[in-house]
């Protein structure tokens, strides 16, 4: 194989006959999550191998069967495609083609997915969830064995992605704007980054995360900012980790960029964003980075006035701090100077 997955012994293949569609399932990923990914739609539910909601016939290969509900009969025949997996280097499968046609059971976008194995069950999702769709499995396995795990029901997630955002474990991964699609995203801005550049903070370099609703009007900014624009379903999809791989990949400030509070599409999302960047905030001083060069703006649905003055100001404050310590070689990156002092 030429796709570096040759030395992953849990990796294998997965085929569909009616359309000879052929993906990877790298280990830690479910059969379930990469079809739901590739936009085949199957009606699940535990997630953990339990209802047998998802069981799929298959035509050629050997399942590892890892569920509890599927009897020795049927398992000549079917697997659980949310957890069983392939013993050899290949399985097809008897799927129709993706459909586009049944509405709202099939959601074209985004849908959160759990993988139950790290998952606390520590209701965050539930909370944050403002349309249902997360809730707490008492027979699912959750992580160390223990019973009670978050599902997500298919059906009702927008794909918002907030509960993804705020899942302390990282449980919850979405099948499109997956945390590695956003990283290689901020990663492709700085193709310098790790290595020292010459950047005196003069020219700042800013990542702007926004909602699909604002990231029009931030696209139309013109001023004198090299503005690296992120577009986001919406901005409570914004992780905390994003933001920070922008700083530590070198950017000199971010912005997030969402509805004014009440006119968020995902009811919630902007409100969860603020928090998050609130707390971004707190982070970036703690770690000598500066507070200001992380901010929210909420812009109103008729212009982007506020994002435009948020901009200008974000970048004269940055101009004033200067570039961000990370692009710089590490002997003149403040704290290097500050313990050369104590040391001395
Ligand atoms: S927030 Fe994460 S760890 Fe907590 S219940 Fe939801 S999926 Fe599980
Ligand atoms: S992606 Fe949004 S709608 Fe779907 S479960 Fe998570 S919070 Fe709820």
């Amino acid at each position: 194989m030429a796709n570096g997955m040759e030395n992953d012994p849990e990796s294998f293949k997965v085929k569909i006959a009616s359309t000879g569609d052929s993906f990877d399932v790298p280990a830690g990923k479910s059969i379930l999550h990469v079809l739901i990914e590739n936009g085949y739609r199957i009606k699940s539910d535990c997630s953990n191998g339990r209802c047998g909601t998802c069981k799929t016939r298959y035509l050629e290969g050997q399942p590892d069967h890892k569920d509890t509900a599927l009897s020795p009969e049927e398992r000549g025949d079917y697997l659980t495609v949310c957890v069983s997996r392939s013993k050899g280097a290949e399985i097809v499968l008897d799927l129709p083609p993706p459909q586009k046609s049944l509405g709202a059971y099939v959601p074209d976008g985004p849908v959160a997915v759990v993988e139950a194995a790290i998952c606390v069950a520590c209701l965050t999702c539930v909370r944050a969830c403002t349309y249902g769709a997360a809730t707490i499995d008492g027979d699912v396995t959750g992580v160390g064995g223990i019973m009670g795990a978050a599902v997500i029901d298919v059906m009702t997630c927008t794909g918002c992605g907030l509960c993804a955002a705020a899942c302390p474990t990282g449980a919850i991964g979405m099948t499109k704007f997956t945390d590695s699609e956003v990283i290689s995203l901020v990663d492709g801005f700085f193709p310098t980054a790790g290595k020292p550049d010459k950047s005196n903070g003069l020219d700042p370099e800013i990542v702007a995360f926004c909602c699909s609703n604002s990231a029009p009007a931030v696209a139309e900014f013109k001023g004198d900012i090299d503005l690296k624009i992120v577009d986001m379903p919406c901005t409570g999809r914004v992780d905390n980790l994003f933001l920070m791989k922008a700083f530590e990949d070198g950017a000199d400030g971010v912005v997030v960029v969402g509805c004014e509070p009440g006119q968020c599409y995902y009811s919630a999302g902007n409100i969860n964003a603020e928090k998050r960047v609130r707390r971004m905030r707190n982070w970036l001083e703690g770690v000598g980075l500066d507070a200001d060069r992380v901010r929210m703006v909420h812009l109103p649905d008729d212009g982007a006035g506020p994002f435009k003055q948020a901009a200008q100001e974000l970048a004269a404050e940055i101009r004033g701090l200067g570039p961000n310590p990370l692009r710089l070689p590490i002997e003149s990156r403040p704290h290097h100077a500050a313990k050369q002092e104590v040391r001395e």
